[in-house]
């Protein structure tokens, strides 16, 4: 069979679904292919995000948090439980339904946009040809005038460590353990390392972090990583900073073996999660008289139209350089989707949101205080806590601040950075305040309704005059 398309995309993630959908929308005969099955070996467009990231880990996180306030905050408010009880087995089989429904709704979405969805692993060839490989094994010819390459990413994996799938295993395997571990290891203290390790000690493991920097977060403005520190480690996440992890033996238990400032040290767990960062599936995506051109860690080169070297053929997602979010990546499917139309598209790299979904949440874009400093920018800073915020306090939940950072001479909003409940859904409005360029004047002039969490962002940027109504004087100085 030899099928004739407009555009061909490699990879149904957030990247590839998205450009596949656009490009039909501008008019195009698209087809999308995605190799990905399911734990029923059936084909589930989505990626990594939808299958065995993003999704999966929101649906953990959010019963597990449930469970922990049934547990800890159900009676502050006067609701009194029996005996409280984790069923793990029905909470996988809920997130798998979750992730069900949405993969389903990507085909619908496909049926729906006339996108012809392939099942197989796609191989771009010359002249534009794709074949794909069928689950069966069957070949199918493509022929495309342009060829999108959104193949995403795969977890890193440490040579002194591999992956069993049983005891030592990565996010994929950490999104389905049938128990509690007793004593549960993590390799790294990244975005997954507090995640996941945040859903399985709100199950009940004692869990260990060993993180490699001396700095815990060192890309979120200080003030919130310290922060953030201090409240995951009162809640029981052992995080161990400036270690090296040397070895790792598997038997009865894994033993960890790792240096930190006092020696050698050993750590003893049930199960270790390594979670070191993820790298980008650019390898076998060619056939062999192409060559695609990557960097040192294997990520696609592209220019500012997502063009690579090849003639009509594009990346996006994971797959290039840039920060690894689902986010990122559908803005560039979008983007390269009304570039190949002849559209004028830009993704702001300047305003990315980034947010860790642990309780309180992390959320920022912009600088940091610490790049302010470092790139010699005169700024101002106001913040505001939630603890001084009606609609938390009504809540009971009242831990984190709001930090907005504004240039001293113009005013303009070059950062917001959050840790408290919510944050996630906050973080938009300082997005779209971004980008607009707003003032933090803007912000203070801005009704928000009452009594929200927002509020603490209003009071926030109001503070960035020193106006901030809901708080003590004496005024703080400024940095
Ligand atoms: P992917 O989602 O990786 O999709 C690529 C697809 O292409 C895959 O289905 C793959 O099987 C397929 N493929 C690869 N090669 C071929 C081939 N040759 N032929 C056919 N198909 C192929 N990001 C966020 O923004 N927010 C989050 O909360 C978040 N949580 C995460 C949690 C976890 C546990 C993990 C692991 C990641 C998380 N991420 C999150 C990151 C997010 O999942 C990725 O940034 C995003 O999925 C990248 O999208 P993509 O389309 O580039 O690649
Ligand atoms: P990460 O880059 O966020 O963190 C990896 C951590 O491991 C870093 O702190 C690093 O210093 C540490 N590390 C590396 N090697 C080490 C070693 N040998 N010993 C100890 N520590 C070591 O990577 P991740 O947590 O694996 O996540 C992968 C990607 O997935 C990230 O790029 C992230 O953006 C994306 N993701 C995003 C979200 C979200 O947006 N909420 C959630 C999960 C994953």
């Amino acid at each position: 069979m030899n099928e004739q398309y407009d555009v061909v995309v490699i990879g149904a993630g957030p990247a590839g679904y998205v450009a596949a959908i656009r490009c039909a929308q501008l008019g195009f005969r698209v087809a999308c292919i995605d190799d990905y099955l399911d734990e029923q070996n059936k084909p589930s467009p989505g990626g990594t995000c939808l299958n065995i990231g993003c999704i999966p880990s929101k649906a953990l996180l959010e019963s597990s948090h449930h469970y922990q306030q049934a547990q800890q905050q159900f009676a502050e408010h006067g609701i009194r439980i029996g005996q409280l009880e984790l069923d793990l087995a029905a909470m996988q089989t809920r997130k798998q339904q979750v992730v069900r429904d949405l993969t389903g709704g990507i085909q619908s979405l496909f049926k729906a946009n006339q996108v012809a969805f392939y099942a197989g692993r796609g191989t771009l060839g010359q002249n534009n040809r794709v074949d794909v490989v069928a689950h069966d094994n069957t070949t199918t010819q493509l022929m495309a005038e342009h060829v999108i390459l959104a193949s995403g990413s795969r977890p890193v994996e440490l040579p002194f460590a591999p992956f069993d799938g049983k005891q030592v295993v990565d996010s994929t395997g950490a999104l389905a353990f049938e128990s509690v571990p007793k004593r549960l290891g993590i390799i790294g203290a990244g975005v997954i390392g507090l995640e996941l390790g945040s859903v399985w000690q709100r199950l009940g493991a004692e869990v260990v972090v060993l993180e490699a920097q001396e700095t815990f977060l060192p890309d979120a403005d200080n003030t919130i990583a310290k922060q953030a520190n201090k409240l995951l480690g009162q809640q029981g996440l052992d995080i161990r900073l400036g270690t090296r992890v040397d070895a790792v033996h598997t038997g009865n238990t894994v033993r960890v073996d790792y240096t930190d400032g006092q020696g050698s040290q050993s750590l003893e767990c049930d199960k270790l999660i390594v979670a070191v960062g993820r790298r980008p599936n650019s390898e076998a995506l060619c056939s062999d008289d192409l060559s695609l051109s990557s960097d040192e860690r294997g990520f696609v080169q592209v220019d500012d139209h997502y063009r690579t070297g090849l003639n009509k053929v594009y990346a996006v997602g994971d797959l290039i350089p840039g920060p690894m979010l689902a986010h990122k990546s559908m803005e560039e499917g979008m983007a390269v989707a009304e570039r190949i139309a002849g559209q004028f598209a830009e993704v702001d790299y300047d305003n990315i949101p980034l947010v860790i979904y642990t309780h309180p949440e992390i959320a920022w874009t912009g600088r940091t205080e610490q790049q302010l400093k470092e790139t010699g920018v005169d700024y101002r800073v106001g913040q505001f806590p939630f603890s001084a915020n009606g609609r938390a306090r009504a809540a009971g939940d009242t831990e984190g601040i709001i930090k907005v950072l504004a240039d001293a001479r113009t005013d303009r909003v070059l950062g917001v950075h959050m840790l408290g409940p919510q944050a996630s859904e906050l973080i938009a409005q300082a997005v779209v305040a971004r980008a607009f360029a707003t003032s933090a004047e803007d912000l203070a002039l801005t009704m928000f309704a009452h009594p929200t969490l927002s509020e603490t962002f209003h009071e926030a940027a109001l503070d960035v005059a020193d106006r901030a109504i809901h708080r003590a004087p004496p005024r703080k100085k400024k940095h």
